[in-house]
């Protein structure tokens, strides 16, 4: 009895088990709510330690998407798809197919797209099977328009918490040199920041000195450096007990999704003083333009939208501050004030 007492169960309105023998899938698409549209969000591949742990990973991500969709206005629901399998070994065409047949059985209620572990060159084998599949790369990767509305949602933060309409001599800490962290990154350069960078990849960071002028610090040195905005662009889970007291950061603006390692974090960060932008508000480039991408909506509208992102962003701040709550409940309100019926 591990499904419906799963915390995160919360109200999804559907949980499929598809399994398919002959490739050998064996994939949970979790539904959790299609009152805006169609359930949107990605298909993970996943060397799960056991079933129970892929359930708790697909509700709690299906869960997300909903409120992620929800904040950034998109007219479509949450799900998510995990397939459980090791995506280094057990990747073959009829296992994606299965999966695009079992998205077909559900008519269009979930739509799925590449996320950790799958790649678009996957989509197109489900995409073979069933059209409820987006974002295939037809124009490309969406990070830019993830690392857009991390930048206007930076900005949305300066201006309310520091007073400033300007990035100019600003010291960002950026964790995490990838698709998305890079781009925000030469973002931020071009607005006169300073930054203060840490990866793992000695080449993105050689790039970013290059290029950007950066300072490298240590992988584990990037919590605690004089820094205005720390920049999560790596991992989830950087602001937990272990680094809340080392941040120097008034401003907590990046892309790594599920940032706070408990929800308790989200009031910690409050009353330290730091300005946090809730990960799934400031990190929704990316959904908005597979969304529009899939409903064939017009290409040049994709950036307008993504820049709204700071406007919901200032909207979640002020409500922060007058009801004395942490921005990330804020942000939860707003979302269900959208969803839920
Ligand atoms: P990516 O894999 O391209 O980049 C991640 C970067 O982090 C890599 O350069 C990697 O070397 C670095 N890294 C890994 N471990 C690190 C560590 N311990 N310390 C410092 N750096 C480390 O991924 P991405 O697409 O840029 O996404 C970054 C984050 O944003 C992820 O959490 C992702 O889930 C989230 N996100 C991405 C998108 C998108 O459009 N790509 C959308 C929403 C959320």
């Amino acid at each position: 009895a591990f499904v419906f007492s799963e915390p995160n169960f919360d109200a999804h309105e559907q949980v499929v088990f598809a399994c398919e023998p002959k490739s050998g899938l064996k994939a949970i698409i979790a539904v959790h709510n299609t009152n805006l549209g169609p359930a949107m969000g990605g298909c993970r591949m996943w060397n799960y330690r056991d079933e129970a742990q892929a359930v708790n990973d697909v509700l709690r991500l299906s869960r997300g998407m909903t409120y992620k969709n929800a904040v950034a206005g998109l007219p479509i629901g949450g799900g998510k798809s995990v397939i459980i399998g090791n995506p280094k070994t057990d990747k073959t065409p009829a296992l994606f197919e299965a999966l695009g047949e079992a998205l077909e059985r559900l008519g269009g209620r979930y739509v799925t797209a590449e996320d950790v572990g799958t790649h678009h060159h996957d989509m197109a084998h489900v995409a073979s099977k069933t059209s409820y599949v987006a974002g295939l790369g037809a124009s490309g990767d969406p990070s830019p328009y993830t690392a857009l509305g991390c930048f206007v949602g930076a900005q949305a933060a300066v201006k309310h918490h520091l007073g400033r309409d300007s990035m100019e001599g600003l010291v960002v800490a950026l964790q995490g040199l990838g698709n998305v962290g890079y781009d925000y990154a030469r973002r931020l350069k071009q607005a006169g920041a300073r930054l203060i960078v840490a990866d793992i990849d000695q080449a993105a960071l050689e790039r970013a000195q290059a290029e950007l002028g950066a300072q490298v610090v240590a992988v584990e040195a990037i919590y605690d450096v004089e820094a205005d905005i720390y920049a999560p662009c790596a991992l989830g889970a950087t602001l937990n007990l272990g680094t809340l007291d080392r941040l120097k950061a008034r401003i907590v603006a990046g892309a790594a999704n599920n940032q706070l390692a408990t929800a308790e974090i989200g009031e910690l960060l409050r009353q330290k003083g730091v300005l946090y932008a809730p990960d799934f508000v400031i990190n929704a480039g990316g959904i908005i333009k597979v969304c529009y991408e899939y409903l064939d909506k017009p290409e040049n509208e994709v950036e307008a939208h993504v820049r709204r992102i700071g406007e919901t962003l200032a909207e979640v701040f002020v409500r922060a501050d007058r009801e004395q709550l942490p921005t990330s409940t804020v942000a939860d309100r707003l979302a269900e004030a959208r969803f839920k019926r």
